[in-house]
This record gives C-alpha cells, sequence and structure tokens, in this order.
C-alpha cells in the first residue's frame, strides 16, 4: 500500500531523514513514535506529499505521487488521502458540516449523496448535535472527531495522523483512538499515527520506532492492548538508556 524507498530530506546542510525505509501493509494501523525533532512530521508531510523528499522514492497504492503534476496531485490527495493534525486545521469561519463537506464540495459531489454522507459519517462519529455550529463553539474533542470526519467522508485510501490527540484531555484522547480504531477495522483505512503517547500507540498494530532521522525496528502487536503498552514503554525506556534525545 505505501513503500517508503531510502528517502532524505535536507534543509541546506541539516539532514532531517537520513535514508527511511518503510512499507506499510494495507488494512495497517501504524504508529510513528519518537523524540521530538526526530523526524516524524517530515516523514509524515512527505508521505501525505504536502512536501518533496530530497531523494528517494514513495510509491502510495502503486502510484508514485510525487512524479504527478499539481492538479492531478490536488485530486489525487483529497481522492486518496486523508490528514489529522494536532491542532484540527479546520476552517473557523466555515460550521462544523461545512468543515466536513469541504472535500467533497471541491470534488464536484451531488448535493443528495453529500447530505447521505455528513449523515452517516456524523452519526458515526457521535458529532450529529453540532454540525450547525463553528469551532469556537466546541469542545477539543469535538473539534477533532469533526476533523476526522472530514478526513474520512470520501473513504480514503490512506489515514495520516499527525499527534492527534495532543491538545486534547485523556477521555477525548481516547475516543479519539477508539474512532480511529474503528475507522481502521470497520473501513479497512489505513492508518499511519504519529504520537508520542504510548497510550495512542497501543492501539496499533505495528508501532515503529524514529530516531534521529532513521527508523528503528518495527514492534508488532502479538498480545493485548495492556500487554502491548506495556512492551511499547519498555522499548521507549530502552532506546532513552542508548542516547540522551528522549
Ligand atoms: P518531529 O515531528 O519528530 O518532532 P520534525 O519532522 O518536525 O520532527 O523536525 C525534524 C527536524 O527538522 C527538526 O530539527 C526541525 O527543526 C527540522 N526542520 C523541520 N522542518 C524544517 C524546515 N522547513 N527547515 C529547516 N529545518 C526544518
Ligand atoms: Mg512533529
Amino acid at each position: 500500500m505505501l513503500l517508503c524507498q531510502n528517502i532524505t530530506k535536507s534543509y541546506d546542510t541539516f539532514d532531517v531523514l537520513k535514508g527511511v525505509n518503510l512499507n506499510v501493509n494495507k488494512g495497517d494501523f501504524l504508529g510513528i513514535m519518537g523524540p521530538s525533532g526526530s523526524g516524524k512530521t517530515t516523514l509524515l508531510n512527505l508521505i501525505a506529499t504536502i512536501d518533496q523528499p530530497t531523494s528517494g522514492a514513495i510509491v502510495i497504492n502503486n502510484k508514485k505521487p510525487h512524479t504527478f503534476s499539481s492538479e492531478l496531485l490536488a485530486h489525487f490527495r483529497r481522492r486518496e488521502l486523508g490528514m489529522v493534525f494536532q491542532d484540527f486545521n479546520l476552517v473557523p469561519t466555515l460550521t462544523i458540516e461545512e468543515n466536513i463537506l469541504l472535500p467533497l464540495t471541491l470534488d464536484g459531489v451531488k448535493l443528495k449523496e453529500m447530505r447521505m454522507k455528513l449523515h452517516a459519517i456524523a452519526k458515526e462519529l457521535g458529532i450529529k448535535e453540532i454540525l450547525k455550529k463553528r469551532i469556537s463553539e466546541v469542545s477539543g474533542g469535538q473539534a477533532q472527531r469533526a476533523a476526522i470526519a472530514r478526513a474520512v467522508i470520501h473513504k480514503p485510501k490512506l489515514l495520516l495522523a499527525d499527534e492527534p490527540t495532543g491538545n486534547l484531555d485523556s477521555k477525548s484522547s481516547k475516543d479519539v483512538m477508539r474512532l480511529l480504531k474503528e475507522m481502521n477495522e470497520v473501513h479497512g483505512i489505513t492508518i499511519i499515527l504519529v504520537t508520542h503517547d504510548a497510550k495512542d500507540a497501543s492501539y496499533c498494530n505495528n508501532v515503529a520506532f524514529m530516531r534521529d532521522g532513521q527508523l528503528d525496528d518495527i514492534m508488532p502487536n502479538t498480545t493485548n492492548q495492556k500487554q502491548f503498552y506495556q512492551n511499547i514503554i519498555q522499548k521507549l525506556s530502552a532506546l532513552e538508556g542508548s542516547t540522551d534525545e528522549f
């Protein structure tokens, strides 16, 4: 589904990514953990086609979007990708409903179809009551659920989430993680989640550890969530022992 081959990203003389290889299977829920500044957001933005790698190839769904024209790329991004950010990235002047429908509006989807999709996703994410409100009138947890609705309303192949619980309390974080898990399990959406929270990572099927611009091992979840959480904590503290970065 996603293949990153020897990806590098450099700014002037600073090498942020130093040869990242990553293979993500269809249906996977992959977590990426690592200390601040290790290159997680940079990698995610490259996969999101927001940014271009300095060298290396990225293949998504057998396509190489980084070679596309800007028009084709915008289309690819809208159809096949979904993104969720730490600060929600919703448009404050629009209502929640208008925000969620934005990608479909841009794609010229018929009004009746938009209504149906909106109703279904709002129900599933528990945000039916706030559709007419603006961001300033809802809680952080509600705003993030709306952002997830916007990211998945077109049923993307790949959902990318960068610290989606970073601005949320623990109850809302749990809600958001459960919903992401549901999107993965029920709708088969492949997810890559960047997080520094071991609890969040414990919802994933696999967790990759990033350090200083390189991906370390990938830890598969072969046990229950509680045990997996313990394994992640242990791995993080082992990594902390081997460097001063954590
Ligand atoms: P993370 O998400 O793991 O915290 P980032 O990918 O945001 O890390 O950043 C990794 C490193 O790359 C940081 O040292 C950051 O300062 C640097 N960096 C990110 N974007 C730029 C940029 N546009 N220009 C220069 N340096 C950058
Ligand atoms: Mg980051």
